[in-house]
């Protein structure tokens, strides 16, 4: 039995507003080297001016609004500051995805500051300079990374984290819990290892570790953090759902990456490229990486819920109750502040 397609034939599809920031490929140039990167095999190779722009050119006219440069490490690109002013002319906000090594040098961040960027997500993979420095390879990139971060909340540029959790680091929760309280950041992500790509799984934290590390930190940040738990089998987060993005519920996050920008023009997936609709590209996505298993049938979630990661041995824990086919259930109203926050964001820019 296709249980996805089962699961599809379940859903409504919302008339939640779908997101419209686009990735920008800078090129996977990189002076780090987590083990859990995507980008290994192509590992510091800088895209050019004309392609980024092309790039621009064709997110604008899909209707992307704002942007957010990825790399790699889009800020050690030679073309940094050209990059950001490109992307000022055609969208209202440019984001950047960080490791922080650049921006821990306070004249490098003002300058990226005046040029137009207002917002970094940055990768902060453990809880001090052990094990973040472990992750990253570098001696002395948490250090950066903090001063880094220190430097874009003195600017008010909003502050993202992406954090990825493996084995090493999950039973940490406490640790997590008082140093995001510290850094109150605007949102916080937490990311399980998915075997995608160059990435190996070999340090993968269960799913229910990753969720316990979530439902703690919910204790210590401030209200107003927003949080994202990307990925994860709705079962882990019973009274905490409006925590997790799985792809359905991805393509009405307003911070996240349009898919069905990112499907076009994508070799490796024909059917994905040849969609016209994003929520489309999120189905074809949790067909491709995630299984429901069986028992899935009985659970609530099952319309919902992406299900296991293909790889993934772990139990799965149906829950009863009566069936959500909205995909954005318990997200409704959760980014009511976008729309005006990225205006205001970017008044003087
Ligand atoms: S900082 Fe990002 S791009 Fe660089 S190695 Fe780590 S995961 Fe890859
Ligand atoms: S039991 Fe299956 S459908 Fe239900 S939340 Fe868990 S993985 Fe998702």
């Amino acid at each position: 039995m296709d249980l996805h397609s089962l699961a599809d034939k379940l859903l409504i599809r919302p008339t939640d507003k779908l997101n419209k920031r686009a990735r920008i490929d800078t090129g996977s140039e990189c002076a780090y080297n987590c083990f859990f990167c995507y980008y290994h095999d192509t590992f510091r190779l800088e895209r050019g001016m004309e392609a980024i722009h092309k790039d621009m050119i064709c997110a604008q006219s899909s209707g992307m609004i704002d942007i957010d440069l990825s790399g790699g490490e889009s800020s050690e690109h030679s073309k940094w500051l050209d990059i950001i002013a490109l992307g000022k002319k055609y969208f209202r906000n440019v984001s950047t995805v960080s490791n922080g090594n650049k921006f821990s040098d306070k004249e490098f961040l003002q300058e990226s500051y005046d040029t137009g960027l207002r917002e970094i997500l940055f990768s902060m993979h453990g809880y001090d300079s052990e094990s973040h420095d472990r992750i990253t390879g570098v001696a002395g990139s948490w250090k950066k990374l903090r001063k880094a971060i220190e430097n874009a909340q003195q600017l008010g540029m909003l502050v993202r984290l992406n954090t990825t959790l493996t084995r090493q680091t999950v039973s940490h929760y406490a640790e997590y819990g008082k140093l995001l309280k510290h850094i109150n950041p605007f949102e916080i992500n937490f990311l399980t290892i998915n075997p995608w790509g160059n990435c190996k799984a070999a340090e993968r934290a269960a799913y229910n570790d990753v969720c316990q590390v979530a439902k703690c930190v919910v204790f210590h940040i401030s209200d107003a953090c927003y949080l994202n738990v990307r990925f994860v089998p709705f079962c882990h987060m019973v009274f905490y759902e409006y925590a997790v993005c799985d792809y359905l519920q991805h393509v009405y996050d307003p911070y996240d990456w349009n898919l069905l920008y990112s499907a076009q023009g994508n070799e490796d997936d024909e059917e994905a490229a040849s969609c016209t609709d994003e929520f489309d590209v999120a189905l074809i996505n949790r067909r491709n990486s995630f299984v429901k298993r069986i028992e899935c049938i009985k659970c609530k979630y099952f319309a919902i819920c992406d299900g296991v990661e293909k790889t993934s041995t772990e139990p799965v824990q149906p829950i009863s109750g009566n069936r959500i086919v909205d995909c954005n259930h318990y997200r409704k109203d959760y980014y009511t502040e976008y729309e005006d926050l990225m205006e205001k964001l970017n008044e003087d820019s």
